[in-house]
């Protein structure tokens, strides 16, 4: 039986219409949209037969069906938004999980495992990003929540308690793996690759990881009239010469699924007339597989010091952050593919570039995602979009693989 896209529909038209500003979608976590999506959400997920209950941390979390005791087979994604973002990222995930579980009870089927649907708070990263799964996984600590502040200074334990929660009370959400026995979140792709390739579903098997390091190159600022090209210790010239050896490195110590981004420049002074002295450049780099990541850390820092010794130049780098790799669950990323198959779908095992509330699910729990695509691979913005068809395509895979899970 397949899943009621219709009713999948009106769910992400009307949640569609919460935050709803000019511009686009705005509900940040804990604010007056994000409480009242979250409210209809619950309403939704009670008429849908669920058990639901809002954990310490915020995730809404809803159980159907099931044996007691048996650990649950569990999906979800977020309902909170970056500001003026789209209507899919997110809540496509836990809409899909919701038509999932409705469509799941209406066969009538008794189930040996009991299917969770999860609204993670916060994963956009209002207060650090993805706080109500990195709760749930254990992986938050109470200086994060003590310390966490939005961009305009208010504080999560403030919000929190605002919306009712006991701001100490946030690491109780910690799970036991012992409650789950699965988790698959199904989410846009946010990028161009399944709709460029034409394949209706991507099987995620890692979520990448990354770090970024803030690099300081200082030379000698000086007169750009009186100093030789061969005298001068020019900083903006020790960028150049790394950064057009980025491919080559890629090349030989990456693999395809390797990212480097040179996102921000800053030169000083800052001046036509004057040889640049220093040159502050952020560099990130992102893979899903850790040794690759730890072995390019070590080659760029290796060549960003023989450029600099070769030029004149000395280097500083301030690492800014560092997230650990994510592989998905082997097992879980077969079993999805398998079902794919039964149901003739074309589906292209991917990684994912961009964070989840999944790469926290999976400390915990075997882990996978799937993901449709997303139109001219836009993302965070209102002209977010993903066809029925394929919406249909990656709910009616994910309701089976939650039942064959689940049975
Ligand atoms: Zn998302």
């Amino acid at each position: 039986m397949s899943v009621n896209i219709q009713r999948l529909k009106e769910d992400i038209d009307t949640l569609s219409t919460i935050g709803r500003t000019i511009y686009g979608l705005s509900r940040p976590a804990f604010s007056d949209e994000d409480k009242q999506a979250s409210d209809w959400l619950i309403q939704k997920m009670k008429e849908a037969g669920l058990e639901v209950h809002v954990d310490e941390a915020g995730n809404i979390r809803g159980r159907w069906g099931g044996e007691a005791g048996k650990p649950a087979v569990a999906t979800g994604s977020h309902i909170d938004t970056v500001n003026n973002a789209g209507h899919l990222d997110g809540a496509l995930g836990v809409l899909a999980g919701l038509e999932s579980i409705r469509s799941i009870r209406e066969e009538g089927v008794e189930l040996t495992h009991p299917v969770e649907l999860i609204s993670f708070s916060d994963e956009e990263g209002r207060f650090g990003s993805m706080v109500g799964s990195r709760a749930m996984a254990g992986l938050l600590t109470k200086e994060d929540v003590e310390g966490a502040v939005d961009v305009n200074g208010e504080k999560l334990t403030d919000c929190m308690a605002k919306n009712g929660f006991d701001p100490d009370g946030v690491l109780k959400a910690k799970e036991n793996s012992k409650n789950f026995k699965a988790f698959v979140e199904l989410h846009i792709e946010q990028g161009p690759v399944l709709e460029q390739k034409q394949i209706p579903v991507g099987v995620v098997d890692g979520i990448t990881g990354l770090f970024k390091w803030q690099v300081t190159l200082n030379g000698q600022a000086n007169h750009a009239g009186t100093t030789p090209m061969s005298m001068r210790r020019d900083s903006f010239q020790g960028l150049v010469k790394f950064a057009s050896r980025i491919d080559s490195i890629l090349k030989e110590h990456g693999k395809e699924s390797s990212r480097t981004t040179i996102g921000s420049v800053q030169l000083y002074p800052g001046s036509p007339n004057v040889v640049p002295g220093q040159c502050v450049f952020t560099l990130e780099v992102r893979d899903t597989d850790q040794e690759v990541l730890d072995r390019l850390e070590k080659v760029y820092y290796k060549s960003l010091h023989e450029m600099a010794e070769k030029i004149g130049l000395t280097v500083s780098i301030n690492p800014l952050s560092a997230i650990q790799a994510t592989p998905c669950s082997p097992e879980i990323v077969q079993q999805i593919s398998d079902i794919a198959e039964k149901q003739k779908l074309d589906y292209l095992v991917m990684p994912s570039g961009a964070a989840h509330d999944s790469q926290n699910m999976a400390k915990i729990t075997p882990t996978s995602m799937i993901f449709v695509p997303s139109i001219g691979g836009v993302s965070h913005s209102p002209d977010e979009a993903t066809s029925l068809q394929d919406i249909e395509k990656g709910t009616n895979l994910l309701k089976s693989v939650l039942l064959e899970l689940a049975l």
